[in-house]
């Protein structure tokens, strides 16, 4: 039997990360991984995701180019070829995982592995790794949501990139940011998509101003949403999938993308037999230093659930590996999560909500900027975008910032920087401005749109 200073259970971002840190720390580390090494990120999620997003915005230059004068034939899109260069980036990136795991010292075994005891873990091809200490990094996996007939007709998010081909006709069920970065990309790549969400409204825990300013915009891109409704069943007839929804009426489609939620990927892992119960989401209960309740067993990233992206699963492996191997404790700060969706438009986001900084600093002062960006006069393209500013009045400090627009998540990025050094409004106005671009906005607004309890 092969032992460890540490056994990681995992390839993906929080798990490789760990391993390579704690060889770094001078531990002897093996790492299990089940698919394929770079996980969800690298090989079903933000990367060949944000590929795919590129390709789909080339409609919408190609319109806008007329404006400035480019006269092109009429542009052709091959989803083959699309899929044949992503899917080989998405393994060249593969190989360079691999490569830089095993340079770190790393053992790679494959497999699927479970727990047996506080130190063991055995894979399903029988082979014993003994571990001083394990890390569970095993992310999570599309939910199936409520079962309804015929659901199997339908794909998940990891189905959407085995597609071969474009479909034509889309029923996108969910209103979270990968049911409308999937259906954007759908859509931009010559798809008509229909999106199907049970509230009234996308994007629940986003700031509201913002999420009904991007509704209204996908929509005016032609975008279908259906709120309020429910998917009752699907069916294949000649003409296609058939779609009921639960107020009796029917959509036609040749795909159907739900796109419900992740779960903590748990199953078959073990956890009863040594001792470890889920919370009520199925993740695993950890503490600040991602220690679970058995001392010698941690985990990070998606399986704890507690905020699913990839620079957090990044930063909490490689905290632990510090931690535990480089007498360095360090723990997680989980609040400012600077964040993009990138639909079409996208946002960018860091810092509070309108709502949620209500209720931390009542004397709240909204600054927004609503305009149609200088690229649009002469293209003549309708969006607007929308940038959004919070400031707690007593401190003068910026506690939010929202964005709906070309490049909001980049600026979401820089403004993380500012938030994370506590910028006040005033900093922003000493800040001069880089002219002409849309981000100016963020440093040239004077007067606040609202001022809350004045
Ligand atoms: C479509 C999509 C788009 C996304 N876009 C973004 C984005 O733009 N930005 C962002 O920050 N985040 C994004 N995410 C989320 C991001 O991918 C995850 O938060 C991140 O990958 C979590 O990392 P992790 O290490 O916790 O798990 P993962 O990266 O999922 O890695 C877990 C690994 O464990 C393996 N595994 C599971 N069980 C076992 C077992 N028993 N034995 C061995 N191996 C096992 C799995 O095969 C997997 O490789 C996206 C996710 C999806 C699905």
């Amino acid at each position: 039997m092969a032992a460890f200073d540490l056994v990681v259970i995992g390839g993906g971002s929080g798990g490789v990360r760990a391993a390579r840190i704690a060889a770094g720390h001078g531990a002897s580390v093996a790492l299990v991984e089940e698919y394929r090494l770079g996980g969800t990120c690298v090989i079903r999620g933000c990367v060949p995701k944000k590929l795919m997003v590129y390709a789909s915005r080339f409609a919408q230059e190609f319109e806008e180019a007329a404006g400035y004068g480019w006269t092109l034939q009429e542009p052709h899109f091959n989803w083959a070829t699309l899929k044949m260069r992503r899917d080989a980036e998405v393994a060249r990136l593969e190989g360079i995982y691999r490569h830089n795991l095993l340079s770190s010292g790393v053992q790679i075994f494959t497999g699927q592995a479970r727990l047996t005891d506080a130190h063991t873990v055995v894979l399903d091809g029988g082979t014993t790794l003994q571990g001083k200490h394990i890390l569970i990094a095993t992310g999570a996996a599309p939910a199936n949501g409520p079962a309804i007939p015929g659901q199997d007709l339908a794909i998940d998010s990891n189905g959407f990139f085995d597609l071969t081909a474009l479909p034509q006709r889309v029923v996108v069920q969910g209103a979270g940011y990968i049911a409308l970065e999937l259906a954007c990309v759908l859509q931009g790549l010559g798809a008509k998509v229909q999106v199907v969400l049970r509230g009234d409204q996308i994007l629940r825990g986003f700031d509201d101003e913002v999420r009904k300013h991007l509704a209204e915009a996908l929509t005016a891109s032609g975008l279908q949403l259906h709120t309020g409704r429910n998917l009752t069943a699907i069916s294949r007839d000649a003409s296609g999938l058939q779609v009921q929804l639960d107020d009796g009426s029917s959509l036609a489609a040749d795909c159907v993308l739900r796109a419900l939620g992740r779960n903590p990927n748990t199953q078959g892992l073990g956890l009863e037999a040594v001792g470890i119960a889920l919370d009520q989401h199925g993740a695993i209960p950890v503490d600040a230093f991602s220690q679970t309740a058995i001392p010698s067993i941690y985990a990070v990233g998606d399986v704890t659930n507690r905020v699913n992206l990839t620079p957090m699963a990044i930063r909490e492996g490689h905290a632990f590996a510090d931690t535990v191997f480089g007498a360095k404790p360090r723990s997680v700060d989980h609040t400012l999560v600077p964040t993009a969706v990138f639909t079409t438009p996208e946002m960018g986001v860091v810092g509070l909500t309108e709502e949620a900084a209500l209720q931390r600093y009542p004397h709240l002062d909204v600054y927004r900027a609503n305009f149609r960006p200088m690229k649009a006069t002469l293209s003549g393209h309708q969006g607007r975008m929308l940038l959004k500013l919070l400031v707690d009045r007593d401190t003068d400090r910026v506690v939010g910032f929202h964005g709906v627009g070309p490049d909001t998540g980049e600026m979401a990025q820089l403004l993380g920087v500012a938030l994370q050094l506590q910028a006040t409004k005033a900093s922003l106005d000493a800040t001069l401005a880089v002219h002409p671009t849309a981000a100016e906005e963020l440093v040239t607004m004077r007067t606040p749109a609202v001022r809350h309890n004045l």
